[in-house]
């Protein structure tokens, strides 16, 4: 089998607008693997509500906006099936049936889910869906028969899960359902803009959306070396903030950056200053192409519909398969 027909399947979840460290994380990988496999991404909007169906507020702008970013970045929905999930309902279907074979102790030792009950304070998130959400994860990948799952070292307890859901299916029912792989991915660590892990819930992020001003806004506010109060002290460009975006979005200046740095070349202000322009010049080809598609709202909507259209086609009859083994 060619890469080419290999099948892709992918998703990110919504839980407001996507920012650089989705664009590293994840979405420059999809861009890369959209010509060399045959590809399923998705805005994954009913995910998002397991952790925020409290206050729906935005939601649908979310939607909306990730749908729009998604374009931005440049995946291509000529080779891509690029849909939102909620409007394939097939996948609820498929989460309803896989739901009656899964164990509920697989779920429960799922390592995010109890770190997450922690982690996630103020929020009750104690829910049958939040429970479930590795079902629904499953049937979003085995729904199109999804053959490579792009994630990073830390999912991989969830890849296993679809392929316990799957394995227990066909043994159930006869040999339906392919288990997916890992298509294992580096995932370049992008910190927030204090240090912390790059989130909207900690407000340290820089979105994708962000116009120069507010990109230049926010890296004047990230943390630099601690230790160099003066311009006249050498720094310490590993411990600093700046420093590592600079690694990423101004990589051809990095070694200048460094020693400039450690010897006392340069003051932060005018670093930072540097890296904002490079930040904005990295991104202008996604805002650019962002404008281009916001303009236009009556061809978003076709994309969009086209996208549900061919991702239910493909929906609809593994389903029928999977009905036609469960003698549903
Ligand atoms: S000069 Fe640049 S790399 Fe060095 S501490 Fe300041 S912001 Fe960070």
């Amino acid at each position: 089998m060619t890469r080419r027909a290999s099948r892709v399947v992918s998703g990110s979840r919504v839980t407001g607008r996507l920012h650089l460290g989705n664009y590293v994380g994840a979405l420059e990988n999809w861009v890369r693997l959209q010509s060399e496999y045959r590809c399923f991404f998705f805005v994954a909007d009913w995910h998002g509500l397991t952790t925020s169906y409290e206050d729906t507020t935005e939601f649908r702008s979310y939607v909306e906006e990730m749908y729009l970013d998604f374009l931005a970045v440049g995946l291509d929905p000529a080779q891509v099936v690029l849909f939102v999930q909620s409007d394939v309902k097939e996948h609820a279907e498929l989460h309803l049936l896989l739901s009656m074979v899964t164990p509920l102790a697989w779920l429960e030792r799922v390592p995010t889910y109890k770190e997450q009950l922690q982690q996630i304070a103020g929020r009750e998130i104690a829910t049958y869906g939040f429970l479930g959400y590795p079902v629904l994860q499953s049937a979003d990948v085995l729904m199109y028969r999804g053959e490579l799952v792009p994630i990073g070292q830390d999912q991989l307890p969830h890849l296993e899960l679809c392929r316990e859901v799957a394995r227990r299916f066909n043994h159930l029912y006869g040999p339906v359902l392919p288990e997916p792989q890992a298509l294992l991915t580096e995932v370049p660590w992008l910190p927030g803009i204090d240090g912390r892990k790059m989130s909207k819930s900690y407000e340290n992020e820089i979105r994708l959306g962000s116009s120069p001003a507010e990109i230049e806004e926010r890296v004047r506010r990230m943390v630099t070396d601690p230790a160099r109060v003066h311009k006249s002290d050498p720094g310490h460009p590993e411990v600093c903030v700046a420093y590592r975006f600079h690694t990423l979005f101004n990589a051809a200046a990095r070694e200048e950056t460094e020693t400039e740095c450690t010897r006392a070349g340069i003051g932060c202000v005018e670093c930072k200053q540097r890296l904002a322009k490079a930040i904005i010049r990295y991104l202008a080809p996604v805002h650019e192409r962002r404008e281009q598609y916001a303009a236009q709202p009556g061809l978003m909507q076709d994309i969009r519909q086209d996208g549900a259209r061919r991702a239910r086609r493909e929906a609809a009859a593994v389903l029928e398969s999977i009905r036609e083994a469960m003698r549903v």
